[in-house]
């Protein structure tokens, strides 16, 4: 029989739907039925399982799935040893302690002794115990927010990305103890003929994740300020320049890192580029 990798993604929730993106960006086609807990990739080595994202460390630990997808606070918190290949850069969140906004917030020291709700007992546990802090952890796996306003705890250590959850909950984020995104994780010592396929699988991933971080730019510069424009685009190579019907410019192509996308531009702009056309790159290969 054919070797083949199987790829725990969350069920459902926050993480499925750009954990299967990602695989259809990678190439990877499949059909699904809902009802069904796992698929098989058409044109891949690749067996799809769908389970709740909390199951998934303790799933690639053991064996029942080769490598998975989830949001590192997970991997985190659930402390398996597993090894964590790539990190996916969605999902991206934070584990936050919150208190009441009415309420005072002197310091990490005003939690001494308080009850605070939480998915993330180890975590927050492990955080606590850093400051010199001893607080009575409440481990609920659901809707933590609410706990304060029910009595039901003083503080709440739950994810945050907006903070627009908390505060329709009457809290106020005060202490980040954990930065997450989501992480492709896999199984310690993977079959030879399985980490083959694991690291054809990450060749792809990283070619979309680098295409992610890009933009592919054209534009039309004069050619006596072409020198002066290829100086304040750090390219791949060097940039591509044919020249116009219309003598005296030239075409430039090249990519932007998009993280100092809007500076070079104005740069660009400055130093006499017209005709800007920036297009966004699916795949991107060294
Ligand atoms: P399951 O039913 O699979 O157990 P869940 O309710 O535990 O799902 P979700 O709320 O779907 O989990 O969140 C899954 C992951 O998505 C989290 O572990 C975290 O990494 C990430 N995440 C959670 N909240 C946010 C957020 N507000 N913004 C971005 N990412 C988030
Ligand atoms: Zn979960």
């Amino acid at each position: 029989m054919e070797p083949v990798l199987r790829l725990a993604v969350q069920k459902s929730g926050r993480l499925a739907e750009r954990s299967l993106e990602f695989i259809k960006e990678c190439g990877i086609a499949y059909s699904r039925n809902k009802a069904k807990l796992k698929t098989t990739a058409y044109n891949f080595p690749l067996e799809l399982l769908f389970l709740r994202d909390d199951d998934i460390p303790k799933y690639v630990a053991s064996g029942v799935a080769d490598i998975g997808i989830i949001g590192e606070n997970v991997l985190a918190e659930k402390e398996q040893s597993v090894e964590l290949v790539e990190r996916m850069g969605f999902s991206k969140c934070r584990l936050s302690v919150a208190v009441p906004q009415n309420g005072e917030y002197p310091g990490i020291q005003s939690l001494e002794g308080k009850k605070i709700a939480t998915s993330y007992p180890n975590l927050l546990k492990n955080f606590l115990a850093k400051q010199g802090v001893t607080a009575d952890i409440h481990e609920i796996s659901g809707s933590v927010e609410i706990a304060p306003s029910i009595g039901l705890a003083d503080a709440v250590c739950d994810l945050v990305s907006t903070g627009s959850t908390l505060l329709s909950n009457g809290l106020k984020e005060v202490e980040v103890i954990f930065r997450s995104e989501a992480v492709m994780i896999a199984q310690q010592n993977l079959a030879p003929e399985k980490q083959a396929i694991l690291d054809d699988l990450l060749f792809r991933i990283k070619a979309v994740l680098r295409a992610e971080d890009y933009k592919y730019v054209l534009m039309n510069v004069p050619n006596d300020s072409i020198d002066q424009v290829v100086g304040l685009i750090p390219g791949m190579k060097s940039p591509t320049i044919t020249p116009l019907a219309d003598s005296g410019w030239s075409s430039l192509h090249s990519v932007i890192k998009e993280d100092d996308f809007w500076e070079v531009i104005d740069n660009l702009r400055k130093a006499g580029a017209q005709g800007i056309l920036v297009v966004p790159i699916e795949k991107m290969i060294l």
